[in-house]
């Protein structure tokens, strides 16, 4: 009997996997690639979104030669995508307008401003659940036209494409401009992805006119919003006849695969930023502590599911940047060994405001501080701020969220790239003083994209034969004192403020 797997493409802020899955939720290959990230000016952060796709163009290949199958066993493909992302391209040649703008840059903060004037801001996050915030792939758009005269005038002739990752890889995927006497490929994105532009409303899931009209996008260069869980396409590129049973932004992905279905069910992934997801149901509800509203999934013909976030832009971004800006740790794992050679942050507290604060603060303003620094502080110390910093920006976003719910968390379960760093886990339940769980499978934005795309084409009966593949892998109960607690929890504040009040 030939063996049927499931696969799935997730495009990261950092690098690109495919990995093919069983039907018992099990991996069976994994094929990975970094893409180069530019940073040309102090808040920019770009891609090029064709190494981007010529990195998809390898990699799906190599994932299932390692899995010794052909695309006739592959019964769907899942994408899944760093979101708000975005990509400009001229749908004749395939060719992006430019680099694409990452999710963190802060380039827009003067589009916003202007956006302001004409729309306002308390509209804004009715309609779209956001705030306006650089975060949101709107404005990138609107910079790329207004910097570019010709590119607007393109665009408004409908010869360019606009669109999020998804968008751009679905798109090349299902046949491009039109490859090998084929037509072209479908030009689409799904509510989740949708959700992080600031153009689609919430409760009609499509681009909302006043939205459009504030922020002069034409809707020739928009993509058709589909739900997150049924076949859009064929793939023509580069392994041609697997069905792309699903798109969903990864965080979306993450809480799919932490098997979180009902309302009331959350994640915390930590992976480049960092991203707590809390399952709404099919109500949209509104936060009243600065976390946004966002679509979760929806099944082609059922009610959208919802979720509110609390998005952080630096969690591992800051590791890394402890790695190739300050030369502090030659690989991420060594952020551990050099925090555990103290026994506390030494005094010193570190804001990595790189991108202005995202939830709960929202200040596009804000910039990065280190403070509390005295002739004592080492390094070592300055490891564990790093560390200290994602745990108090976890802290404040599980503040937020348990007065929205009215209710406080219980437990956290993680996942994403920096969960296998133990001192992170421990610091994480001690701030927040409830367990932290992590599943076996820690690649859940990749196992989520794989179950949307295998249920799309019934490759799973339902969604609750998925909860029996969710298995614990690692637990840490909180070990801090509430005085402790009290006393660091103050200091971060203030360093906090201190942050924001530096960006003014
Ligand atoms: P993404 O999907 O956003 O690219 P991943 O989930 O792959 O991110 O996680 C990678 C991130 O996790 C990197 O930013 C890296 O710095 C961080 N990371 C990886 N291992 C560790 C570790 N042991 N301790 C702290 N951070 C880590």
């Amino acid at each position: 009997m030939t063996v049927k797997l499931v696969a799935a493409l997730d495009q990261g802020t950092t690098s690109t996997r495919c990995m093919l899955f069983d039907r018992q939720g099990r991996m069976v290959s994994i094929a990975q690639r970094e893409h180069q990230q530019y940073y040309p000016h102090p808040g920019w952060v770009e891609h090029d979104a064709a190494e981007i796709w010529s990195i998809v163009r390898r990699i799906i290949p190599q994932a299932l030669a390692d899995a010794g199958v052909g695309a006739a066993e592959v019964v769907a493909l899942g994408v899944t995508n760093q979101r708000e992302t975005a990509v400009l391209w001229n749908r004749h040649t395939g060719v992006p307008v430019g680099r694409a703008i990452v999710w963190q840059d802060t380039r827009t903060t003067d589009v916003l401003a202007d956006l302001a004037t004409r729309i306002d801001p308390a509209r804004v996050l009715a309609r779209t659940g956001l705030p306006m915030a650089n975060y949101f792939s709107a404005a990138k758009l609107r910079w790329m036209l207004d910097r570019n005269p010709a590119a607007a005038a393109a665009a408004a002739a409908g010869d360019l494409l606009f669109g999020t990752i998804d968008s751009w890889i679905t798109w090349n995927l299902s046949g491009g401009p039109g490859r090998d006497g084929g037509g072209p490929g479908v030009h689409v994105t799904d509510v989740t992805n949708a959700s992080r532009t600031m153009l689609m409303n919430l409760d009609t899931l499509d681009w909302d006119p006043e939205l459009l009209a504030a922020t002069a996008i034409p809707r020739a260069v928009l993509p058709e919003i589909r739900p997150t869980i049924g076949v859009v396409a064929r793939t023509v590129d580069p392994v041609p006849g697997i069905a792309i049973g699903a798109l969903i932004g990864d965080q979306q992905a993450s809480l799919f695969g932490q098997t979180a279905f009902e309302a009331g069910e959350a994640k915390c992934t930590f992976g480049t930023g960092s991203f707590l997801l809390l399952n709404t149901g099919p109500e949209v509800i509104r936060s009243s502590h600065g976390l946004i509203t966002t679509v979760a999934h929806k099944v082609a013909g059922e009610p959208a599911v919802y979720a509110l976030e609390g998005s952080v832009a630096q969690a591992g971004g800051l590791v890394q940047w402890c790695r190739d800006n300050l030369g502090l740790i030659r690989s991420p794992a060594e952020i551990e060994t050099l925090a555990r050679s103290v026994p506390d942050n030494g005094g010193c507290y570190l804001v990595p405001a790189f991108s202005g604060l995202f939830a709960p603060y929202w200040d596009n303003m804000a910039q990065g501080v280190l403070v509390g620094l005295t002739s004592y502080v080492t390094k070592a110390h300055i490891a564990r701020a790093v560390l200290e910093a994602t745990a108090w920006q976890t802290h404040d976003v599980v503040d937020a969220m348990n007065a929205d719910a009215g209710v406080a968390a219980r437990s956290l379960a993680v996942d994403g790239g920096m969960t296998s760093d133990n001192l992170l886990m421990q610091t994480i339940a001690d701030v927040l003083d409830i367990p932290v769980v992590r599943p076996m499978m820690a690649e859940t934005v990749a196992l989520g994209a794989a179950y949307a795309a295998g249920l799309a084409v019934g490759y799973w009966s339902d969604r609750q034969v998925l909860r029996r593949f969710w298995r614990k892998a690692g637990e840490w109960q909180p070990s801090m004192t509430a005085a402790r607690r009290e006393v660091e929890l103050a200091r971060w504040k203030h360093a906090v403020a201190a942050a924001q009040l530096w960006g003014q």
